[in-house]
C-alpha cells in the first residue's frame, strides 16, 4: 500500500486526472476528526478506539489529535503501534487470550488494564501483572441485533463472570466489567440486557465495579436507508446505566472500532469487464477491501462514475458483482444495485470503508495492490 504525499480535494479528481488501474482507498482525516468528536461529545465516559478496524498511522495520528486518549489493543504489535502513534495515551488489552510472553512483554511496555474470561487466563495474568492494574471480566448474553454474534469466541458466562470478578477484586487488582455486544449493532436495545446483567454479575459477586466498559458495536453507515443513530445509544447507555446500578455507578467507557473510523473512507474500484450485458467484474472483491460484505452484508452507498469523473444517473439496475480472482466465492452477496449506463473501465466507489477494510486485504491469486489517497472530503 504506497501513501501518496499529494493532498486531493475529492475521490473524483484524483480518479479523472490518475486514472488508476489498481484499488484506491480515500481518507479524509477530516470526516474522521467529525467521527471522533461526536463521539466524544456524545457518549457519557471514556471513548477508546479498537484499533484493529483500522491501524494505518496517520488514523491513529487523526485520532489522538482530535482527542481519542484510550486504544483498545489485541497484541504486541498494535501495543507497540500505539506507543508509538499515540505516547502517553491509556491501552486496554481486551484480547481475553494471551500467551504468558505476550503479558510479560505488555507489561513491560506499561499496559494497566488487561480482560480476562477465564479461570486458566486469569491465572496467567494474576501470575504476571502486578497487583492495582484493572482486570476486567468480559462476559457475554445471547443477543439479537448485531450483525454477527461476537459471544461465540469470547466472554464468560453469568455465573462463571461472578466467581471471577470476586476473584479479581480479592486479589487485589482494580474489578470491572466488559462486554461486547456484537458488530454494526443498528438497534440501540443492543446494549439495554447488557447492562442490566452487569450490574447484576457485579451485586451477585458483592463488588463495586471501577469501570463497565460496553465495548465497540456501534453502527457506520451501510445502507442508505439506514442512518447510524448514535445518539439515541449513547442516550440509552447513559439511562440505563443509572438505572441499573444506581448509587454503584460505575465509570463508562466503550471501544468502537467501525462506528468510529468507516466513515472516513472510501474505496474506489475499478470495472474490468462487465460480461455479455450482465456480471460485472471488479478489481477488488471478498480478498481485498470488500471482505466483509459476505460475513454482514452489502454497502448499497455507492456511486459510479466515468474514467473522466462523470457521475453515472440512469436508473440502478440489479447486478451480479464479482471480485478480480479466480475464486468463484469472489463475488458480492446478493446484487447491487448499478446504473444502467455504467461501463468498461468506470469507478464504483463505495462509501463508508474505513472499517475492516485496509486490515483484511490479501496478496490472493496476485491481486491486493492497493493505494492509499488522503483527501479533503469524500463526497464528489
Ligand atoms: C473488534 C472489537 C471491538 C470493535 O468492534 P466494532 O464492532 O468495530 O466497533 C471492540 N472491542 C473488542 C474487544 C473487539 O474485539
Amino acid at each position: 500500500m504506497g501513501l501518496s504525499k499529494t493532498i486531493w480535494t475529492t475521490p473524483t479528481e484524483y480518479l479523472s486526472r490518475e486514472q488508476p488501474e489498481d484499488p484506491v482507498l480515500f481518507f479524509a482525516p477530516m470526516v474522521l476528526q467529525t467521527t471522533a468528536r461526536r463521539f466524544l461529545d456524545g457518549f457519557p465516559g471514556l471513548v477508546t478506539y479498537a484499533v484493529k478496524s483500522n491501524p494505518d498511522e496517520m488514523v491513529i495520528a487523526n485520532l489522538a489529535a482530535a482527542g481519542i486518549q484510550g486504544y483498545d489493543v489485541a497484541s504486541i504489535w498494535e501495543i507497540e503501534l500505539i506507543r508509538r502513534a499515540a505516547p502517553g495515551a491509556a491501552m486496554h488489552y481486551h484480547n481475553p487470550v494471551r500467551s504468558r510472553s505476550e503479558i510479560r512483554r505488555a507489561v513491560e511496555l506499561g499496559v494497566t488494564s488487561y480482560s480476562v474470561d477465564s479461570q486458566s487466563e486469569l491465572a496467567k495474568l494474576m501470575e504476571i501483572v502486578p497487583v492495582g492494574a484493572e482486570i476486567s471480566v468480559r462476559f457475554k448474553m445471547p443477543v439479537a441485533g448485531a450483525a454477527y454474534d461476537f459471544g461465540a469466541k469470547f466472554g464468560a458466562t453469568e455465573d462463571d463472570a461472578v466467581a471471577l470478578l470476586a476473584q479479581v477484586n480479592e486479589a487485589g487488582y482494580i474489578a470491572s466489567l466488559t462486554f461486547h455486544p456484537g458488530t454494526q449493532c443498528t438497534d440501540p436495545m443492543a446494549w439495554d440486557s447488557y447492562i442490566r446483567t452487569a450490574a447484576s454479575i457485579a451485586s451477585r459477586a458483592g463488588v463495586a465495579i471501577a469501570r463497565l466498559n460496553v465495548g465497540g458495536g456501534f453502527p457506520s453507515h451501510r445502507l442508505n436507508e439506514v442512518a447510524p443513530m448514535l445518539e439515541q445509544i449513547f442516550e440509552l447507555i447513559d439511562r440505563v446505566t443509572g438505572e441499573a446500578f444506581g448509587d454503584a455507578r460505575p465509570d463508562l467507557v466503550c471501544e468502537p472500532g467501525r462506528g468510529l473510523v468507516a466513515e472516513s473512507f472510501s474505496l474506489a474500484t475499478q470495472v474490468r469487464a462487465i460480461r455479455d450485458d450482465a456480471h460485472v467484474f471488479l478489481n477488488d472483491g471478498i480478498y481485498g477491501g470488500l471482505a466483509e460484505l459476505p460475513l454482514i452484508g452489502i454497502i448499497d452507498r455507492t456511486e459510479v462514475r466515468g474514467p473522466d469523473g462523470a457521475l453515472r444517473q440512469e436508473p440502478g439496475r440489479g447486478r451480479i458483482v464479482f471480485g478480480p480472482t479466480c475464486d468463484s466465492v469472489d463475488r458480492l452477496p446478493g446484487e447491487l444495485s448499478l446504473p444502467g449506463d455504467m461501463a468498461e473501465d468506470d469507478y464504483v466507489v463505495f462509501h463508508g470503508m474505513g472499517a475492516y477494510s485496509t486490515a483484511t486485504v490479501t496478496r490472493f491469486n496476485g491481486f491486493g495492490n492497493f493505494q492509499l489517497v488522503t483527501v479533503m472530503g469524500l463526497k464528489g
